[in-house]
């Protein structure tokens, strides 16, 4: 898979994705990560790329031709046009399910916005989805497409040791993560729970779904309710209880 990233800030984005498993990922070569300079296709001799907001008000935005003229760079006429995500407050929350689905996808496109953001004519015109990573408005979508970049890397086949590694994972499966442990067996006085240094990997099983349910209850209810749950899980939860009397 090749990822793009287009940006004012190549070097923010580049220090982050050349580095531990991501980085190690394209040295291995199961990712590629180009971060391509918005301000290269400027197209003027100041390299200027904003402008006022037409009708008034606060701020720059940033004007639509460098954007357009960056992204067409990316492939030639004739090949099938890779698909674009505009990093946008506006956009829909980004979770683990779009993490997956855009790790399908041979090419996809990260476009960061910067200032009070882009011209809307570019917007309307070469994006394919907006994406937020959450409610809240940033100086500028580096961090979210680093964000996005990382959760789409680790999820394709032979970035993590072992996919095992992500489909336990918190919010893969629709549940969170039942707590975690290593040495020593005991910090602090407290204890490790000793279903986990049993070698019994049934039971260890059973504990961690029991945890996994309990945990998502309590902390995330939007995502688990108590009479959603399976016959099979409510038994479980009922021996889980029995066994930390
Ligand atoms: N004026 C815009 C608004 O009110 O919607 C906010 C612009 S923000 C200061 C600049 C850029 O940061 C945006 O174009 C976008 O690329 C990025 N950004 C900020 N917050 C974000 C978020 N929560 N999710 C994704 N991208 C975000």
């Amino acid at each position: 898979m090749r990822i793009d990233i287009l940006t004012l800030f190549p070097d923010m984005c580049n220090a982050v994705m050349n580095e531990s498993i991501i980085g190690r990922a394209q040295k291995a070569g199961k990712v590629e990560i180009v971060c391509t300079n918005i301000r290269d296709f400027a197209g003027n001799k100041h390299n200027k790329v904003d402008d006022t907001p037409y009708g008034g008000g606060m701020g720059m935005i940033m004007a639509p031709s460098p954007i357009y003229d960056c992204y067409k760079s990316l492939y030639n006429e004739g090949e099938a046009k890779p698909y674009l995500v505009y990093l946008s407050p506006k956009g829909t929350t980004f979770n683990q399910k779009k993490a997956v689905e855009f790790s399908k996808l041979d090419r996809l496109v990260l476009l960061c916005g910067h200032y009070e953001g882009i011209d809307q004519r570019v917007i309307d015109e070469i994006v394919d989805e907006e994406i937020s990573i959450g409610d809240f408005v940033l100086t500028g979508g580096e961090l979210p497409a680093l964000a996005v970049a990382d959760a789409v890397c680790r999820v394709l086949p032979g970035v993590l040791s072992e996919d095992i590694c992500f489909e336990e994972e918190s919010h893969f499966d629709g549940l969170l993560e039942f707590p975690q442990y290593t040495r020593p067996a005991v910090w602090h006085e407290k204890e490790v729970p000793e279903v986990l240094l049993s070698g019994n990997h049934a039971k260890i099983n059973d504990w961690r779904r029991a945890e996994s349910l309990l945990i998502t209850m309590e902390k995330r209810p939007d995502m688990l309710k108590n009479d959603q749950l399976s016959e099979k899980d409510k038994k479980l939860l009922k021996k889980h209880a029995e066994s930390v009397k």
